[in-house]
């Protein structure tokens, strides 16, 4: 699970990949950064890819 950090109001989101935008403020993916990933590569989504969800 890797945990992505909203530039715009703080809010952390675990999420295996990139969600598609804040929960908390709906800022846009873009302003997601990664802070860590607790998971080996390959069980997240490839790099730049946004979750469907
Ligand atoms: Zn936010």
């Amino acid at each position: 699970m890797a945990v992505w950090k909203c530039a715009e109001c703080g809010n952390v989101v675990e999420a295996r990949c990139k969600p598609g935008k804040c929960k908390a403020c709906g800022a846009p993916k873009d302003k997601l950064a990664k802070e860590k990933a607790a998971e080996p590569a390959g069980k997240s989504c490839r790099a730049g890819r946004t979750c469907q969800k």
